[in-house]
């Protein structure tokens, strides 16, 4: 059995028009990102949504080091962070409250319900030198997408339509799917404005046909669904950038949490002598003893 290219970006373009488009297809790495926190399902539901929203937006952009999506609200999920290395590395993270809804309550609307008022926000961070690139947008509309493109209506940075969709599988396990097309430049545009408007709504509107089954299905593999979206007007496929999950953290790190700690709150975090640092990200515990808190502040 030939297994089907899951959790990867695949760049593709539309052969009459020359519009180019990314489909996002992510399996065990968003249910193993998403895996890592103990959140309420409805929570979950709309971190998978972010996590693969983050690779999408991601994908169009040049940059190398860190993409970064946020979300910070008043409601129930103050905090939601998911970012993407350029090489695919994927993790997330959320500060939740107790007062999370039902998903029966969400009703369509995650926004509202779980974040509240706030904005919507990414950065690209290339490293201590480079210029740091950034968007931000009030939080406006009952989905995730509906915020996209409010954002996408303001930014001359982006110039796309986005479809995404997050699921559990049959088994329970996540799966997302994402699809974006980009306007092209007017200087790249090979055929009149006129015509290319055309073609931009008819993409549009083929890329809004697909299902959200289409876009996470294990079994519809991305060029099966790129040709049953695409194939009256030709598609061709690039070579694809895988995605996994990765952390930055490190006990290095987590030594230079304790250095910014003063005695006092040393002493109120030690349990039995001892403190964990816990990565928000990946949940991963680093403990230090006695000795191992003295050593990481002298050095
Ligand atoms: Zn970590």
């Amino acid at each position: 059995m030939t297994s089907v290219p899951d959790d990867l970006i695949q760049p593709f373009m539309i052969e009459t028009s020359g519009l180019r488009g990314r489909l996002i297809r992510m399996g065990p790495v968003i249910d193993d990102v998403v895996g890592r926190h103990d959140l309420p399902p409805a929570a979950q539901a709309l971190m998978a949504e972010f996590i693969v929203l983050a690779a999408t937006l991601s994908a169009a952009l040049k940059f190398d080091g860190i993409f970064t999506l946020q979300a910070k609200g008043n409601g129930p999920i103050r905090l939601m962070a998911a970012d993407v290395t350029s090489d695919g590395g994927v993790r997330a993270y959320a500060s939740v409250g107790e007062d999370v809804p039902s998903e029966d309550d969400i009703d369509g609307a995650p926004i509202p319900r779980l974040f509240g008022a706030g904005y919507l926000a990414f950065t690209v961070d290339q490293g201590d030198h480079t210029e740091l690139y950034q968007g931000i947008v009030e939080l406006q509309g009952p989905t995730l997408i509906d915020c996209v493109h409010h954002y996408f209506r303001q930014s001359d940075q982006f110039s796309a339509a986005i479809t995404l969709a997050a699921e559990r599988d049959a088994s329970g396990a996540w799966r997302a799917g994402a699809l974006m097309l980009q306007r092209l430049p007017e200087d790249e545009l090979s055929f009149r404005k006129e015509e290319m408007e055309e073609a931009w709504r008819r993409a549009t509107i083929l890329m809004g046909s697909c299902r959200k089954e289409e876009l996470t299905a294990e079994a519809i593999s991305p060029h099966q669904l790129l040709f049953r979206l695409f194939h009256e007007d030709g598609v061709r496929v690039f070579d694809t950038h895988p995605l996994n999950f990765s952390c930055r953290c490190s006990r290095e790190r987590a030594e230079g949490v304790l250095r910014m700690l003063s005695d006092d709150e040393l002493d109120d975090y030690k349990i039995e002598g001892r403190i964990s640092i816990t990565c928000e990200f990946c949940n991963t515990v680093e403990w230090f003893d006695e000795a191992q808190i003295r050593y990481a502040r002298t050095v």
